[in-house]
């Protein structure tokens, strides 16, 4: 790109303009997910809206697609060229304690948050990892750790400041700006970048909750146990259950090291003596390998599931299921025993509850009536995406009859795709745009792609997972 052009683009920002090759340009646009690299033409680190809007502008002016990220822990239809946007610099939070509305710069994690709320008795809906960032995570629905309990994150998100394809900065309400308010909240990126985002926090200061670790060759039945526990719960138990291949190394715990685990985590706001009645039957379902399960803070929140938190090469898909049985276990177990060649991660969630519940305000989200979520992963050590990528779909193919469709934020990796190309598959032959549509039903899908054609008629917003523009825009009606 011509010095003088990106000149004009340095001058209005306050944040790095980044080019390949430039000190600071890897850093920047590395993820937490080092199978799929992006590698955009230009990256502005933003430091606030005005920077982004100066981004957007230069983008629009020059036929650049622009793309936008955070931390980088979310799947991504990896991409080349382009403007990607950073705002990890944007980390401001603000507490309003007698409302409870926490107003949260686009760059801040949910450990920030988590420390700040809890400073006034309150917490936010975060999900399993409390170091992903709150903006994106809750654009994508926000699965929470207390989502039977509370709903989806999106649900509680009570405005937005966003840049639009036109280059203006708008606050969005559900009274201001119904359909734009609607479309980001499950549409994540395709209508605008979010500088800012308002959202309810709940009063809790701790909880009931942990791990029930079993070996799976001494507890077989574990998923048919768990399956059967979920049906007896009430909404206020929130649950998981993985199955991985543990490593044999020191800096896990002795009793895990190089077996297969099933790994059950629990997350309960009631009392501890109703929480220990509820987990009785799981406790009971055989030995246990470790046992985590207590009352903690909820600033310990994220022990529960202990997600790894340095950056690695896998592949990941996901499936949202109307229901699970005897058969969708037995058939998740058939697809999904380890094999030393491609180790496969599963976990099941438990959904329903305030999920499947309208919110006040109405948004994108797709799937609330979804009871299960299937998710899987495989750690690509000394094997390919393209080796392990047939394995996945092998297991998510094989719970067709219980399928509904994908969870946005947990959306396959597609490997690299080109922006401009007619061909919308990536790498490893997954279409991007089917991955997209495949996140919500296709009365949301459609009135989504109306909507993009009036917000984003140019499809500028069209880096990673792309909502096309609708022929004609025509909006349908939010309900
Ligand atoms: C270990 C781990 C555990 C997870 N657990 C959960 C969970 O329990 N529940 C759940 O719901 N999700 C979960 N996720 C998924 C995670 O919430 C999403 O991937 C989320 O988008 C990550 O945000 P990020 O900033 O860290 O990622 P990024 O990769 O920086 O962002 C992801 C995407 O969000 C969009 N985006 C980013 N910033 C903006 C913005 N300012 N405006 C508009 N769009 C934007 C872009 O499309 C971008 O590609 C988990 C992810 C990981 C890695």
């Amino acid at each position: 790109m011509d010095h003088a052009v990106i000149q004009r683009l340095i001058d209005r920002v306050t944040g790095p303009v980044l080019l390949a090759g430039q000190d600071g340009y890897d850093a920047e646009r590395t993820s937490f997910n080092l199978a799929f690299p992006y590698r955009p033409d230009v990256i502005v680190g933003a430091t606030d809206a005005q920077d982004v809007q100066a981004a957007v502008e230069f983008a629009a002016a020059h036929g650049l697609p622009v793309g936008v990220r955070a931390t980088g822990h979310g799947a991504s239809a990896a991409t080349e060229g382009g403007l990607l946007i950073t705002t990890r610099r944007m980390t401001e939070v603000r507490i309003d304690p007698q409302s409870r509305i926490a107003s949260v710069g686009a760059g801040v994690r949910f450990d920030h948050l988590i420390t700040e709320a809890a400073a006034h008795g309150l917490a936010p809906l975060n999900g399993s990892a409390p170091f992903v960032t709150v903006v994106p995570y809750t654009l994508g629905g926000g699965l929470s750790i207390l989502a039977r309990n509370c709903g989806y994150a999106a649900d509680r998100v009570r405005g937005t400041e966003v840049v639009t394809a036109d280059g203006q900065c708008r606050h969005v309400t559900p009274d201001s700006d119904p359909d734009l308010y609607w479309a980001l909240l499950g549409g994540r990126d395709n209508f605008g970048i979010v500088t800012r985002l308002e959202m309810e926090l709940v009063p809790v200061t701790h909880l009931y909750g942990g791990g029930l670790f079993f070996d799976a060759q001494q507890v077989p039945d574990l998923l048919e146990a768990y399956w059967r526990w979920t049906l007896t719960v009430p909404e206020q138990m929130d649950s998981s259950v993985a199955l991985a291949p543990f490593p044999d190394l020191p800096q896990i715990p002795e009793p895990l090291r190089g077996r297969v685990i099933y790994h059950v985590r629990i997350a309960y706001l009631g009392s501890v003596d109703d929480g220990e009645q509820l987990i009785a039957p799981l406790r009971a379902a055989g030995p246990r390998l470790l046992d985590s399960v207590r009352l903690m803070p909820y600033t310990e929140c994220g022990s529960i599931h202990n997600d790894p938190s340095m950056p690695a090469p896998w592949i990941g898909d996901s499936v949202m299921l109307t229901d699970l049985d005897q058969k969708a276990v037995a058939t998740i177990l058939a697809h999904a025993t380890p094999d030393p060649a491609v180790p496969l991660i599963f976990e099941v969630r438990h959904l329903g509850g305030a999920l499947a519940r309208r919110p006040t305000a109405a948004n994108a989200v797709g799937w609330r009536d979804a009871r299960y979520l299937l998710s899987a992963l495989t750690p690509l050590r000394g094997i390919t995406a393209r080796t392990a990528y047939p394995v996945l779909t092998g297991l998510l193919d094989a719970v067709k009859p219980w399928r509904m469709g994908r969870f946005l934020n947990f959306l396959a990796h597609t490997g690299p795709v080109t922006p401009n190309a007619a061909d919308s598959s990536g790498a490893l032959g997954v279409d991007v745009q089917e991955l997209v549509r495949g996140a919500y039903q296709p009365e949301i899908y459609q009135r989504l792609t109306a909507l993009k054609a009036v917000y984003d008629p140019e499809n500028l917003f069209r880096l990673h997972y792309t909502i096309p523009p609708a022929a004609a825009p025509t909006v349908l009606s939010t309900t």
